[in-house]
């Protein structure tokens, strides 16, 4: 095994990041963050009370003034500092998330070493070209100036799936509109999290602009309750994404929800299958299956339906699971023992309703130190089984026939969730008409691969909002029109 950066043995972090200070959690809890490959405790972190986040919104509203009262300039120049922080960390960031859940290096790398200075460099860069006011001529007056204003203090929750790219997502663009933000990341991830306070000193953000707290979803559901923040966004299940919602309904408080998804991935009847094959692990598997926009419904046209049974399920017998840290590592450990059991309970819905299982359906064997779930594949499954509707958060796949395009978009548009989804085809031009179809935020033609400069979301239960792009600085900004 050839481990890919050196890191530390074990990572403590004792204190919340509040006001530009670190300081111990006001109830003095701690949570231990134990590591996916190994059980063993990686380290432990503070875990904030309710007091704790009095304490951060408090300072989040005490450095707003400062913060907004900026230049776009000034703001931007800031945060290419905090960029530059964070790039100067990512190996060491990549391979501690990668121990805390199990995601391949090879993926980590990218999607927690090196995408949250990308996407703080993006909006950066975006905050210089939207500087100037925004002059229209009046319908029946002279002019008016419509000002994109800070919403205010932001409240960003997120899961462990993928902590630095979810939290990135929100800081980057939060910090460019002029907000101040207090993070809250999942506890099973809570040690990363502390990355974007260490850069947040190391580049000399004022205190309190970006705040800190790892913490259970007492702790987030009394962040989102609390009278001082002005806006919420969150990445994380349906359910809890409902439950926010509700209480973002109640406040009238302005909310961004990125949840689940059960996305399709319709394979035509000329698709290249070497070149689906090829991108099935990514598409699909991708972190191992604990990714929100994973195409875990393959849709197969019945004339070439034996063909991509056989493709799929060689592929997926095939892939390298192993050590996280692994660069040739394709599918690593889930997240915790407690996704292991659900997704093995969902194995065990599938055999009970007699799909047929074609590879995996088990612990891999031989590995018996981790939580590890072999990628499994069930073929002649019907969308309306339980295993095609509900969101299993792991490496497996299900199979489903279909006689036309027609039917084929219609399997895809019969889910709860709407977030990604592809199409595979020789056909460009048939494939855009196929994505214009299908009723998710996102669809890939050949690949799938999220854009930073380009609008990352879903409908239905998938949620509400947008991230990335210059449509994922909007919800952070409100307008206001100033008449002449
Ligand atoms: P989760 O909903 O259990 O937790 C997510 C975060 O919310 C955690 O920080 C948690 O502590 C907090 N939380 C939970 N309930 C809360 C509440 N009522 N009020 C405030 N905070 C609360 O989700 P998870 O298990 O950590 O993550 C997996 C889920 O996230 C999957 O459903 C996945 O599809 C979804 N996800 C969606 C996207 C997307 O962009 N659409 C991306 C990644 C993950």
């Amino acid at each position: 095994m050839t481990t890919t950066f050196d890191s530390p043995i074990t990572v403590d972090r004792p204190d919340l990041f509040i006001a530009g200070e670190w300081v111990a959690p006001a109830g003095g809890a701690t949570v231990d963050v134990i590591e996916a490959a190994t059980e063993t405790v990686l380290g432990t972190a503070a875990s904030a009370s309710s007091t704790d986040v009095d304490a951060a919104v408090a300072a989040a509203r005490r450095a707003l003034p400062g913060w907004r009262g900026r230049s776009a300039v000034d703001r931007a120049v800031a945060l290419d500092r905090f960029a530059s922080e964070l790039r100067a960390r990512a190996k060491t960031t990549a391979v501690l998330a990668s121990r805390e859940n199990g995601m391949p290096i090879s993926l980590s790398i990218g999607a927690n070493g090196y995408a949250p200075s990308m996407m703080v460099s993006y909006y950066a860069q975006l905050l210089r070209e939207n500087a100037a006011d925004d002059i229209r001529p009046s319908a029946l007056g002279e002019r008016t100036v419509v000002r994109h204003e800070p919403v205010g203090v932001v409240a960003a929750i997120t899961p462990w799936n993928y902590p630095q790219s979810l939290a990135a997502m929100k800081i980057a663009p939060a910090l460019a509109a002029g907000c101040t933000v207090v993070l809250k990341p999942s506890p099973e991830t809570a040690l990363d999290a502390y990355v974007f306070a260490d850069a947040a000193v190391a580049a000399g953000l004022p205190a309190g602009v970006l705040n800190v707290l790892p913490g259970g979803r007492e702790t987030g559901a009394y962040l989102v309750e609390h009278p001082g923040v002005d806006k919420v966004a969150f990445t994380g299940s349906t359910p809890a994404g409902r439950a926010i919602g509700e209480v973002c309904g109640r406040l009238l408080r302005p909310v961004t929800l990125e949840l689940g998804g059960k996305s399709a991935s319709i394979v035509t009847d000329d698709a290249d299958l070497s070149l689906f094959a090829a991108g099935l692990a990514g598409v699909s598997l991708v972190n191992n299956g604990q990714t929100c926009h994973a195409c875990t419904r393959i849709l197969a046209p019945r004339s070439r339906y034996a063909d991509v049974v056989e493709a799929v399920t060689d592929t997926v017998a095939a892939l390298t699971i192993g050590d996280p840290l692994d660069k040739a590592t394709q599918l690593g450990p889930l997240v915790t023992q407690a996704q292991r059991s659900r997704v093995l309970d969902y194995i065990d819905v599938g055999r009970a309703a007699g799909h047929r299982l074609t590879t995996g359906g088990a612990v891999p064997h031989g590995i018996d130190t981790g939580w590890y779930v072999a990628p499994t594949v069930f073929a002649d499954v019907d969308n309306s089984a339980r295993l095609a509707q509900e969101e299993v958060f792991g490496p497996v796949l299900t199979i489903t026939p279909y006689t036309d395009d027609a039917e084929a978009i219609a399997i895809a548009n019969d889910s709860p969730y709407g977030l990604g989804g592809t199409v595979w085809t020789s056909d460009e031009a048939r494939g855009l008409a196929i994505a214009d179809r299908i009723h998710t935020g996102t669809v890939g033609v050949n690949h799938y691969g999220l854009d930073l400069a380009a609008p990352f979301g879903g409908v239905k239960a998938s949620g509400l909002g947008r991230e990335l792009g210059p449509e994922g600085m909007a919800p952070y900004l409100q307008t206001k029109s100033i008449y002449f």
